[in-house]
């Protein structure tokens, strides 16, 4: 199902289809936007979300939104103000740190591990009795 939707940037109607509700003009405005923020943040390392804003004139909440997704990567995680969901560690890129991101995956192997009921344990025998 698609119809008309107001772009969160513009809020222009336009033909919604799906993902984020930003029309194609913004989204293209966007993708510009977003390399100009890539090149920022290589040409300075060590720069700040804000400044990175300020400069490349995007708001701050895309540029957190694209650190988080990943698309985004800081040079170190020192002195970077994006932080570990978990901990609070200072991180390059993404939303967990090494520490957590390691921890994460042990603890779903271990869960998947252990839920190994069987659920077969009541046979069709008892069926035949009448
Ligand atoms: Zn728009
Ligand atoms: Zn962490």
């Amino acid at each position: 199902m698609s119809g008309a939707a107001a772009c969160r940037k513009c809020r222009r109607l336009f033909e919604y289809i799906a993902g984020e509700e930003i029309c194609p003009e913004c989204r293209k405005a966007m993708e510009g936007k977003f390399h100009e923020v890539k090149e920022y943040i290589y040409d300075h390392p060590g720069c700040k979300t804000d400044e990175v804003a300020r400069e490349c004139e995007v708001s701050e909440l895309d540029i957190r939104s694209w650190i988080k997704e990943g698309r985004i990567e800081y040079s170190s995680s020192k002195g970077s103000d994006i932080y570990c969901k978990y901990c609070w560690a200072p991180i390059a890129t993404g939303e967990v740190c090494d520490a957590c991101r390691a921890r994460l995956s042990k603890d779903l192997n271990g869960a998947y591990v252990k839920k190994k009921d069987d659920p077969s344990k009541e046979g069709p025998g008892k069926m035949r009795y009448i």
